[in-house]
């Protein structure tokens, strides 16, 4: 690196020493009650990145700072505006008009008002997380959730982790570490974010074994490939894709069939593992929990926060037999379920023991399954109150499109819903949509045909006047 020349030298020379801005920002009326760590830490980032911009800058992609720039005033305005916005938390609200319900970047479900109040009551202070009120002993987690897992699946035995991909793990890592494991190519799927099925068996010790092909699989590929090695057959959902044409797969209770001949369990990962019936909905391709239970899988393995419409965590259900297997590994108490999720996951769990508490509270199941026609009274009444908000250069209509479950689940399934369409006379649709994502609360929607959705479906009761708010804030 040649030497700094004369001018960067004399810009570096300008920029002030972090103590000493930071001190003078910390002192002002206008710092008073940011904390000192803060006010220090913004400090030397924004003097850092003014360092940097004087060295490396002036190739086009950042600008040299001017002398201006450096001056004592706007430094410190700088480190005030990063300081009070380093102050707000960086997990918030966000207003969800994208439609699609179960989305992994916003939370996936959000939570029944039940389990919020559940967590709030017991995680405040102390509870019987670990322990058996009537006898006064010591007692496991698990069994505020098993009883209701085991009714509600008719499984003999049941345990939670921390979530589905780590039931997955401990799952392999407690029956077939060290053995092979018979799965179908056309399963060996990759959920997003990292988590393909064949990275998942390498680390938890198995071997897989790949059978069939990607678009078909007969039963006689499975018990070509039994062996003495074989620790259990796996079938996995497909979630978040689907094969289509000429395909070929072996039903659940064939695979038992050939399983019990062999003694190899077979284990179904059912990823959304819903609780109850999604077909009257119109929507295919999701079985139950409990019907994968009574075709005779021996474990099934789901998450908590996809159509179960809970918190994040996954859940183990079978015969008691894996389920103490299970349950006994290593592993699970390092991926033990925590109390708030245990509290909330009990919370939604008992709605479900009357489905029509569990179809009305679980705003998940409420959202898949709210009729279109309620949907677009919601997105009249937005579009009235932004009417009455009179934002400049804002065109806005009702207008019929589709929403989609999200979290890899029922991929094919369309659900008509209404969206108010936003498009503006000097905003591009995607300038739109960064300025409604920018804003407070922000909203994420989607861009489509040059105007900017507003999906109405995940957008709650609750939130259209603070959304109609937000729109108008951000364009004005
Ligand atoms: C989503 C999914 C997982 C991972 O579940 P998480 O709860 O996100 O860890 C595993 N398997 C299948 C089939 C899935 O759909």
């Amino acid at each position: 690196m040649n030497p700094p020349d004369e001018k960067t030298r004399e810009l570096l020379r300008l920029i002030p020493q972090v103590n000493e801005l930071a001190e003078a920002v910390h002192e002002s009326d206008e710092g008073f009650g940011l904390p000192r760590r803060v006010v220090v830490d913004t400090t030397r980032q924004l003097l850092d990145s003014l360092r940097a911009s004087i060295l490396w800058g002036g190739d086009g992609s950042v600008s040299v700072p001017t002398p201006e720039d450096l001056d004592a005033g706007t430094l410190a305005r700088k480190v005030l505006s990063s300081a009070r916005a380093a102050m707000q938390p960086n997990l918030k609200k966000v207003i969800n008009a994208t439609g699609v319900v179960l989305h992994t970047n916003f939370g996936r479900a959000p939570l029944p008002s039940d389990a919020l109040d559940a967590v709030v009551e017991t995680a405040g202070g102390y509870c019987n997380l670990e322990y058996r009120l009537a006898e006064g002993e010591r007692a496991t987690r698990q069994e505020h959730l098993e009883r209701l897992v085991c009714m509600l699946t008719g499984a003999g035995a049941a345990m939670a982790v921390n979530n589905n991909a780590a039931a997955v793990l401990l799952v392999l890592a407690a029956i077939a570490r060290g053995r092979e494991v018979i799965v179908s190519r056309g399963q060996l799927i990759e959920i997003g974010d990292s988590f393909r099925l064949p990275d998942i068996m390498s680390q938890s010790g198995a071997r897989l074994v790949e059978v069939g092909t990607t678009n078909r699989t007969s039963l006689s590929d499975y018990s070509n490939a039994i062996g003495p090695e074989t620790a259990l057959m796996m079938k996995i959902h497909p979630s978040n894709f689907r094969i289509v044409g000429y395909t070929g797969d072996v039903p659940l209770e064939d695979l038992v069939a050939l399983g019990s001949q062999h003694f190899v369990p077979v284990v179904e990962d059912l990823g959304s593992g819903s609780l109850v019936d999604l077909e009257p909905l119109g929507m295919s391709g999701e079985h139950t929990a409990a019907d994968s239970i009574a075709r005779g899988a021996d474990l099934v393995t789901f998450s908590g926060d996809k159509l179960l419409g809970g918190p994040q965590a996954g859940i183990i259900a079978g015969s008691s037999e894996y389920v103490e297997a299970v349950r006994g590994h290593p592993l699970a108490r390092a991926l033990r379920i925590g109390k708030m999720t245990i509290a909330a996951l009990e919370a939604t769990l008992r709605l479900y023991l009357d489905p029509e508490k569990a179809w009305s509270r679980i705003p998940a199941l409420r959202m898949l399954s709210e009729p279109a026609e309620s949907v677009r009274s919601r997105a009249n009444r937005l579009k009235r109150l932004l009417g009455r908000a009179e934002v400049p250069g804002l065109e806005y209509a009702v207008t019929p499109d589709v929403s989609c479950a999200g979290g890899g689940s029922l991929p094919t399934s369309e659900i008509p819903t209404y969206c108010l369409g936003l498009r503006h006379e000097a905003l591009s649709a995607s300038a739109l949509e960064a300025r409604l994502r920018g804003g407070d609360p922000p909203v994420l929607a989607r861009v489509k045909d040059d105007r900017l959705l507003l999906d109405l479906r995940t957008v709650m009761d609750t939130e259209i006047s603070s959304l109609a708010e937000a729109i108008g804030a951000s364009i004005t």
